[in-house]
């Protein structure tokens, strides 16, 4: 049996242990544990990267805990507008959604723009009708409510903050998985409701290929999560890539190189989850804390939140 991999985050940024309570950390983690233990068995069956990523992250959507799916962020205009992307290594193929509404799995459809049309990325009412046109489940609004969710809106209201101040304790809790397959293939997806109050029509790095999502067998594949107008500005994920492809840095070096160096130098905070084409994983982030976790053949199995 060759070796694979998987690792998977539930967003960065201040999370603290002094703001926690146990049972709030075991629910975290279980529900980390839950989503990388469905990408693993796909893994472990020979199954694809791809699969494994997908499967991985719709787990985390179906979670009210995480800023994706079920759990995303209210916008400025309290509703929600999600975004996702997901790509595989072996030829480069790529599908991503931006400020959809509704749409139970924004991965899943994403996946099916990726291999049922000829677009690599779809927005709002149109990525809407092509979901619908497939039969992709939707949900109402009272889904997607959380309480917690809408208190955070209340709160950036109140505080007079529109912008990208992200929740009071300011937490990125977008969704993402990477995996390298016994095939040798690399996969990655990430899924997000973007920013609390967030601008109607904003759209983060998340949908934007090179930017918080990348994969590409003769590198890596990497998820982002943070603060979405620095990786995009930093194409965070792509560079990564490419320090690996022409600079010969090893993914370690890479991953620091860009999370700890290039993105702070801009004021950037965040982290990502990135696999090579060997196995070799790295777990990254400049804020707090980063939820995370990563599974392999070999038996290594963590789950974490802090630094
Ligand atoms: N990167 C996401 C965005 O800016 C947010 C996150 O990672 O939680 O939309």
């Amino acid at each position: 049996m060759k070796n694979f991999t998987i690792a998977i985050h539930g967003g960065a940024g201040t999370i603290l242990k002094s703001s926690m309570t146990i049972e709030k950390e075991n629910a975290y983690n279980s529900a980390l544990q839950e989503a990388l233990e469905t990408g693993f068995q796909i893994l472990a069956k020979g199954r694809s990267a791809l699969d494994a990523v997908e499967a991985a992250v719709i787990s985390l959507e179906n979670c009210p805990l995480f800023n994706a799916g079920k759990g995303a962020v209210f916008t400025h205009d309290g509703k929600h507008e999600m975004d996702a992307s997901i790509m595989e290594g072996k030829h480069l193929n790529a599908g991503a959604v931006a400020g959809l509404k509704n749409v139970k799995n924004p991965v899943g459809l994403a996946r099916l723009v990726m291999e049922k049309s000829e677009h690599v990325l779809m927005s709002g009412a149109g990525a809407e009708d092509f979901a619908r046109s497939l039969n992709v489940p939707f949900e109402s609004d009272d889904y997607f409510f959380v309480q917690q969710r809408y208190d955070q809106l209340m709160e950036m209201h109140q505080s007079g903050k529109t912008a990208l101040d992200h929740t009071p304790e300011k937490k990125f809790g977008t969704v993402g998985a990477v995996a390298l397959d016994q095939n040798g293939n690399l996969a990655a997806a990430t899924s997000t409701g973007g920013m609390t109050n967030k601008k109607y029509g904003r759209v983060g790095d998340t949908p934007v290929i090179g930017a918080g999502t990348y994969a590409n067998n003769k590198t890596c594949a990497v998820s982002c999560t943070g603060h979405g107008e620095f990786f995009l500005r930093a194409v965070v994920a792509y560079d990564v890539s490419c320090l690996m492809e022409y600079k010969g840095m090893s993914l370690e070096q890479a991953c620091t190189h860009v999370v700890k160096e290039k993105l702070v130098a801009l004021g950037g905070e965040g982290g990502l989850i990135a696999i090579d084409a060997a196995g070799n994983f790295s777990l990254t982030f400049n804020s707090e804390g980063m939820y995370r976790g990563m599974r392999n053949s070999a038996g290594k199995n963590v789950i974490s939140i802090y630094t």
